[in-house]
C-alpha cells in the first residue's frame, strides 16, 4: 500500500473487460491471429450524416466552446422528445442532463443519490462497472443473484428479499449486459409492485441497449410503461454509444425528476464541465435522424445473433442462453470447471478458463466472474459472421481438448 495513495484509489480497480481487450489487442499486434469477443462495442461505423453534422459543427463559428453543463438546449430538447415518445410520458429539456458518456452520467447519479452506508441493489450477473461505481459513491452494492431458473432476471421474490432498510437505489438494466435478456412488461409489473412497497427507493433504469432488441419493437419495455406513477423516482439512463455506434464520442444522458437531474448537473459541472461540444451537435443529428440506419443495424444484429446461436448449438457441453437484445451471448461453461488443459493445468474458475482459451486458441472472451456469476462466459457478437464462426470453431476445439 503506497503512502501516497488515498483509500478511495484502492477501490478503483481497472476495468477488467478493458484489460482483457487490451491483452487481446497486444497479442494481435504481435502478429497472432486473435479473435476478440470481449468489448461491448459496435463494429459498424457512426452513421455518415452524424459525422457530417460533427464536421459542420467544427467548421461553424463558436461551436467549439464550453456548453451548459447539462448540454446544449437543442440536444436536451431532442432527447426529451425521444424519451417522451419512448415512454409515453411528457418530458422537457429541463428534465434532461447530458455528460461524457452514460458511464459518467451514472457515476454522477450515484454521487447525487447515495450517502455513506446506503445500499444499491443490483442483480448478478451485472455490468462489471456497477460495483466499483457504487463503492466510489460511499455506498454498498447489495447483490441479488439471478440465475438460469429466472432467465437471469429479478423476480418480485428476489427483489423483495434484496431490498432492506438501507436501500436507496435499485440499479436496473434491460436489455442486460451481459445476458442480452429483456424484461417483459409482466416482469416489470412484478418489479414495480415491489417498489410500491418501498417509496424511498429510487430506480436507475440503465436503458443503454433499449433500441437493440429483436422482437420488432422500437424500444424495450420500460418500468415507466407499466408503472408511470413511479416517474418521480425513476431516472432513465441512456447514451449514443451503442444505438448510434458512437462509443468514442462520449455522450450519455439521464432523464428524470428535476431535483435529481439538477444535483447530477452540479456534479458534472464541477468535474468535467460539459460533454465535448462537437459530440453534442453530432448526437442531436443521431437522435433526430438516426432511426432508419438503426433499423438496419437491428436486422443485422438479429441475423448475427441467430448465426452465432446456431454455431454454438454445435458445441458439446456448453449452454448458450439466447439473447433478446444487445450484442452479447451468455454461455454456461460450468461443465468444464475442474477439467485439465492439454498442458495439464486444472481450470478452477472461468478466469483461468478464459486465459487458457486465449493462450491455446487465440479467442478472447470475458469470464462470468467479472459479472458476479461464476460458470459463464460472455461473448460479444458485434463482429462479422465469418469471424464469429472461426471463434466458435476454436472454442469447440478448446472444450473438446479438456480432459477430466
Ligand atoms: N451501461 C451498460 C450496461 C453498458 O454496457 C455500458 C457500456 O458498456 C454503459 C452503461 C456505458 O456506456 P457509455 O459510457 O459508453 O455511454
Amino acid at each position: 500500500m503506497s503512502k501516497f495513495l488515498s483509500k478511495r484509489s484502492a477501490l478503483m480497480k481497472p476495468s477488467p473487460i478493458l484489460m482483457l481487450a487490451a491483452k487481446a489487442n497486444e497479442l494481435k499486434a504481435s502478429g497472432l491471429d486473435v479473435i476478440s469477443l470481449t468489448v461491448g462495442e459496435p463494429d459498424w461505423e457512426t452513421f455518415d450524416h452524424v459525422k457530417e453534422a460533427a464536421i459542420a459543427a467544427i467548421r461553424a463559428p463558436g461551436k467549439g466552446k464550453y456548453t451548459p453543463s447539462n448540454g446544449i438546449p437543442e440536444l436536451r430538447s431532442a432527447i426529451a422528445a425521444q424519451v417522451s415518445e419512448d415512454l409515453g410520458l411528457k418530458y422537457d429539456a429541463a428534465d434532461v442532463t447530458c455528460s461524457a458518456g452514460a458511464k459518467f452520467v451514472l457515476f454522477a447519479a450515484l454521487q447525487a443519490l447515495c450517502d455513506d452506508g446506503d445500499e444499491v441493489v443490483i442483480q448478478a450477473p451485472f455490468w462489471a462497472s456497477y460495483t466499483t461505481m457504487i463503492e466510489l459513491a460511499g455506498a454498498k452494492p447489495r447483490i441479488a443473484i439471478c440465475g438460469a431458473s429466472t432467465d437471469f432476471k429479478l423476480t418480485p421474490q428476489i427483489l423483495a428479499k434484496a431490498i432492506g432498510p438501507k436501500t436507496k437505489v435499485l440499479l436496473f438494466n434491460s436489455p442486460s449486459n451481459p445476458t442480452g435478456k429483456v424484461y417483459s412488461r409482466q416482469d416489470l409489473e412484478g418489479v414495480a409492485a415491489v417498489l410500491k412497497d418501498h417509496p424511498g427507493v429510487v430506480v436507475i433504469s440503465d436503458d443503454i441497449y433499449n433500441r437493440l432488441i429483436f422482437d420488432g419493437s422500437r424500444v424495450a419495455p420500460h418500468i415507466l410503461h407499466v408503472a408511470p406513477e413511479l416517474r418521480d423516482r425513476v431516472l432513465a439512463l441512456n447514451g449514443a454509444s451503442k444505438s448510434y455506434a458512437m462509443t468514442g464520442w462520449r455522450l450519455g444522458w439521464a432523464v428524470g425528476p428535476r431535483e435529481i437531474i439538477q444535483a447530477m448537473t452540479n456534479y458534472e459541472s464541477q468535474s468535467v464541465s460539459c460533454a465535448t461540444s462537437i459530440s453534442q451537435y453530432a448526437v442531436v443529428d443521431a437522435v433526430k435522424n438516426g432511426d432508419a440506419e438503426l433499423k438496419k443495424v437491428v436486422v443485422m444484429l438479429q441475423q448475427r445473433r441467430d448465426f452465432i446461436m446456431a454455431e454454438l448449438a454445435k458445441v458439446e457441453g456448453i449452454q448458450a442462453h439466447r439473447p433478446d437484445g444487445a450484442f452479447y451471448v451468455w454461455m454456461d461453461v460450468s461443465k468444464f470447471l475442474g477439467r485439465k488443459t492439454k498442458a495439464g493445468k486444472t481450470l478452477t474458475n472461468t478466469g483461468e478458463m478464459a486465459a487458457a482459451l486465449l493462450e491455446e486458441q487465440l479467442v478472447a472472451v470475458v469470464p462470468g466472474v467479472e459479472f458476479g456469476l461464476e460458470g459463464f462466459f460472455r461473448l460479444s457478437y458485434a463482429l462479422g459472421n465469418e469471424k464469429a464462426k472461426q471463434a466458435v470453431d476454436r472454442m469447440g476445439a478448446f472444450f473438446a481438448s479438456l480432459v477430466h
